[in-house]
């Protein structure tokens, strides 16, 4: 973390970047590092490839995130909560020419790219690992970061039910909330304000729900018409995939979801990606890897070209192995 920390202390333009389709913790750890930088008087530049989901428009300088970057003269770059450079989209050809590149992370696939790590698996979420940073950083700590860092914890773990809830997630969060975070004002952002369109496009996705023969694994559909037809998102996905895996007896939930980018394109693109997540007892991280992808063991994705009916088969076929 020293050597981290001297690398950004010696950088006058710092790139932070994020994964693409961000979630709450990508977001959170972007906005609270940049901040922290900020303070300590670094030109940033924070950057997103998509848009950022209307559940976290309310983070404190959301609007300091752009999502075009040119070939600035940028002395460090930041990558955070990707397993691979890969993740952060389209922008990989710019950063990589970036002379020096650190990569914050917990993700048990963490390829180990740039020249510093700071990568611990066992974190929660990349937003405890941001906090660890600023504290060591000595950055005084004030509501905005405060509120972007418990978004990204609460967003990470599922509001302290996932497997990755740890120590950590509860001190954190105790401490943001001591600097002026409300807790309810938070949920109200994130988990309680749903539009009827996403309702609609979960009632489609329980309704495209299947089961394996072994009732062990189930499989949730979304496709470009669903999108289309309640006019939702991909961000209003977030969170879908828990339905399919709360069923009895079900160890591993797969949601495939073909590619959208918000806009109605040709069809047939046969371009998907699939999210898995796992009641525990299945190292879904593992299986994510043979597709090329990576994440956690009990939530993982990865992205794939085919046929939708060749997919699920895939899928299926991974039913009787769990
Ligand atoms: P989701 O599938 O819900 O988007 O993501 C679940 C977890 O897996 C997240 O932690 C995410 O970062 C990771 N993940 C999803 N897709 C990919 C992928 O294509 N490659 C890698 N390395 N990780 C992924
Ligand atoms: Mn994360």
């Amino acid at each position: 973390m020293d050597s981290i920390i001297r690398q950004l202390k010696k950088s006058d333009h710092i790139l932070i970047a994020t994964h693409t389709h961000p979630d709450g913790d990508a977001i959170g750890s972007l906005i609270a590092l940049g901040l922290s930088l900020k303070a300590l008087n670094k030109n940033i530049t924070l950057y997103n490839e998509s848009p950022i989901p209307a559940v976290y428009r309310f983070l404190p300088e959301v609007h300091l995130v752009v999502n075009k970057i040119g070939k600035t003269n940028y002395d460090t770059a930041v990558i955070l909560d990707c397993g691979d450079l890969n993740r952060i989209g389209e922008a990989v050809s710019i950063v990589s020419r970036i002379p020096v590149i650190v990569n914050i992370d917990h993700h048990v696939t963490n390829t180990h790219f740039g020249h510093f790590q700071l990568i611990d698996t066992s974190a929660c979420a990349t937003s405890e690992i941001v906090y660890r940073l600023i504290k060591q950083m000595a950055v005084p700590l004030n509501k905005a970061i405060a509120t972007a860092i418990y978004t990204g914890v609460l967003a990470d773990t599922g509001s302290f039910r996932f497997s990755n809830t740890n120590r950590a997630a509860f001190a954190i969060c105790q401490e943001m909330v001591e600097l002026g975070v409300h807790p309810h004002d938070i949920s109200q952002h994130v988990y309680g304000t749903y539009s009827l369109g996403r309702i609609k496009l979960l009632n489609r996705a329980l309704d495209s729900i299947e089961i394996s023969a072994n009732g062990k694994l189930s499989i949730m559909i979304l496709t470009k018409d669903m999108f289309v037809e309640t006019h939702t998102q991909p961000e209003d996905v977030d969170g879908l995939i828990n339905y399919a895996k709360r069923i009895e007896d079900v160890r591993v939930a797969a949601l495939i979801q073909e590619h959208y980018n918000g806009t109605e394109q040709p069809r047939n693109s046969n371009k998907f990606h699939v999210s898995l997540r796992s009641d525990g007892s299945v190292d879904v991280a593992a299986i994510a890897s043979l597709f090329g992808g990576g994440g956690h063991s009990s939530a993982a994705g990865f992205n794939i070209e085919s046929t939708l009916s060749d997919i699920k088969i895939k899928i299926f076929s991974l039913a009787d192995k769990i």
